[in-house]
């Protein structure tokens, strides 16, 4: 059959590897010039497989007055004229309950762990390079009750399958001496020696690069601005570009933030909207200083991956609209959370500020599979685990389109659920 994905970001380069497997005649439409430009561009780089508690979860609840009340904190709120963001919020609080948590705690680490399993058979059988780690990683708590209320969901996660392990503030630095200088705040830390790291940019790219190449070549499109979507009834016809209308046998939309307006004039609703996050990428000044295993800071929301001779620190999520634009007060707070915990260990005359904007859905579920019309497919909403999630979320595309029932179950991950 011919598929057409729509977009080129992590999420759209994983289905069309999956559906070139399948034997499809695969071609890409992207906007930009190439693969990965938007938001899979310079993430956190973590394959956080275990680590994907959302977050609408009850105990975010008292914290959101103090962190919109401070100018630094994790999250920033700026209010809209923007019915979408409204609701977005409406859905958002209503999924920040317990029950709803642990569902959605539940069905996240379900496609999480089909994805570690997906990564690691591809680098079994591909050469392919993307400064990829298998360090494990270390969340690490300041505050004492969030580590004791981290440990009760260790014990959750661990009836789910994930393997994990609280650590006391001396274990923590000992595992992770670059940790020294953050070591007399450290109430402790849960270590998850499976989760890995790479960088997403590199990783969509050498994917590209492979499914491009041999028998049946996917067609990467760059340059292409999708305007909208032609139906006839409750099937699409075709994709209308500004370099005109390309058609095909099944579409899999792939857009990112840019999702629900694509797929608005059919009747369709979807709850993305974009939550921005930073990231700054700092080439180590001192190997020892800078930490090997994947650090987040759970109370300021920071993640660090080491990728290559690179830091990666990102964090923040500013529901504030939809222009990806840097706010340089946000980029130094993240500048100060890296010199706080790893002093000395980057060079900062070499720093590589950044936004993205996270295609997030209230309950932090990726909305996956068919829709009303018969040959359109969701993959859209992967919200903060993108790159985590982009191999299964790919394969289950791949499978609803060939008609087989996916390794996991899509309850909850429906475009009606
Ligand atoms: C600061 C930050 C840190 C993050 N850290 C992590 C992490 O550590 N681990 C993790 O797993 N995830 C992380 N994420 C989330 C992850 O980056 C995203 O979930 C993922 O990149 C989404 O991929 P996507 O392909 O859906 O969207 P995108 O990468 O945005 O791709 C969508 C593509 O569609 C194209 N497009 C849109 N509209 C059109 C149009 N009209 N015509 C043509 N093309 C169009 C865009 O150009 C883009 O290339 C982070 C995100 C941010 C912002």
């Amino acid at each position: 059959m011919k598929v057409l994905v729509l977009g080129a970001g992590v999420a759209g380069v994983a289905a069309a590897w999956y559906l070139r497997r399948d034997g499809h005649e695969v071609t890409v439409l992207e906007r930009n010039d190439a693969v990965a430009l938007e938001t899979s561009f310079a993430n956190g780089g973590q394959l956080s497989y275990s680590y994907v508690a959302p977050l609408a979860s009850p105990s975010v609840i008292p914290k959101i007055p103090p962190w919109l009340l401070r100018r630094d904190s994790p999250l920033k709120f700026v209010p809209r004229w923007d019915a979408e963001q409204w609701r977005w919020i409406a859905a958002f609080l209503a999924a920040c309950n317990r029950r709803q948590a642990d569902v959605t705690t539940e069905r996240l680490l379900r496609l999480a762990f089909y994805s570690r399993s997906l990564m690691h058979e591809l680098i079994d059988r591909e050469a392919i390079d993307f400064d990829y780690v298998r360090n494990g990683k270390l969340v690490v708590h300041t505050d004492p009750a969030a580590f004791e209320s981290a440990k009760r969901l260790m014990a959750y996660q661990e009836s789910l399958g994930c393997e994990q392990e609280a650590l006391d503030a001396a274990r923590t630095v000992e595992l992770e001496p670059a940790l020294a200088a953050m070591g007399p705040r450290i109430a402790g830390s849960i270590h998850t020696p499976s989760e890995d790291a790479g960088d997403c940019f590199k990783f969509a790219n050498e994917l590209a690069r492979l499914m491009g190449a041999g028998e049946n070549p996917v067609r990467l499109r760059f340059g292409v601005a999708i305007e909208r979507l032609l139906a006839l009834g409750r099937r699409v016809v075709g994709v209308e570009t500004d370099r005109g209308v390309f058609e095909a046998d099944r579409y899999v939309l792939a857009l990112g933030t840019s999702a629900p307006a694509v797929v608005r004039p059919l009747g369709l609703r979807i709850p993305v909207y974009p939550l921005k996050g930073y990231s700054l990428t700092l080439p180590i000044a001192d190997e020892r200083a800078a930490p090997r295993i994947s650090v987040t800071d759970y109370r300021r929301k920071v993640v660090y991956a080491r990728l290559g001779n690179d830091l990666r620190v990102a964090g923040m999520a500013d529901l504030a609209g939809r222009a990806p634009v840097i706010d340089t007060e946000r980029v130094g707070q993240l500048i100060d959370e890296v010199k706080a915990a790893f002093p000395g260990a980057t060079d900062f005359s070499r720093l590589q500020p950044w936004c993205g904007m996270r295609p997030a859905t209230p309950r932090g579920t990726p909305i996956l599979g068919a829709t009303p019309y018969s040959n359109l497919f969701l993959d859209a909403g992967h919200g903060a685990l993108g790159f985590t999630l982009a191999l299964a979320t790919g394969r289950v595309i791949a499978d609803v389109i060939g008609g087989r029932r996916p390794a996991v179950p899509l309850d909850g991950l429906r475009y009606d659920d």
